[in-house]
């Protein structure tokens, strides 16, 4: 059994609408919301997320393209002790760029960088709101039904 950590999963955000150009990959809409990357580094783990929050760098990775953009704020890192695929398969979300971070990836994945839709930012806030009741959209919808929940 492997007790290490080996997969991480990065939530960030996007403050609106963006289309961008990942390397090689193509360019791709990335709709306003929350993502969540999940990749992983048998060593130096934390190293390897330290590169990836760090705003400047020499983009290598396909996330590099998102995470040095001004506009895509980390939201929480996750480890995690299971394989990254498995981890990225048990996501709920959209793939809204298909093949991203899913180069060497052979468990037919379609993406390693799933679309959350809004309902993260939704949960959160109503984290903050502590007599709100309302339940979370579920997790896989890639609808905007509504206007983002103001931030300040
Ligand atoms: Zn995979």
């Amino acid at each position: 059994m492997n007790n290490t950590f080996q997969t991480y999963q990065i939530f960030f955000s996007v403050e609106g609408r963006r289309y961008l150009a990942i390397g090689k990959l193509g360019v791709f809409d990335f709709p306003a919301g929350d993502y969540v990357y999940t990749g992983s580094a048998r060593k130096n783990l934390g190293k390897r997320i330290a590169r990836h929050l760090a705003p400047e760098k020499t983009c290598k990775w396909h996330i590099d393209y998102l995470l040095t953009s001004t506009w895509a704020h980390v939201t929480a890192v996750y480890l995690w002790r299971e394989k990254e695929c498995r981890v990225n398969q048990q996501t709920a979300g959209a793939i809204v760029a298909p093949r991203f971070g899913a180069s060497d990836c052979r468990a037919g994945c379609g993406s390693h960088l799933k679309y959350l839709g809004t309902s993260f930012s939704d949960y959160r806030d109503a984290t903050r709101r502590p007599r709100n009741t309302t339940s979370a959209k579920p997790a896989n919808s890639t609808a905007n039904t509504g206007p983002l929940p103001n931030r300040t």
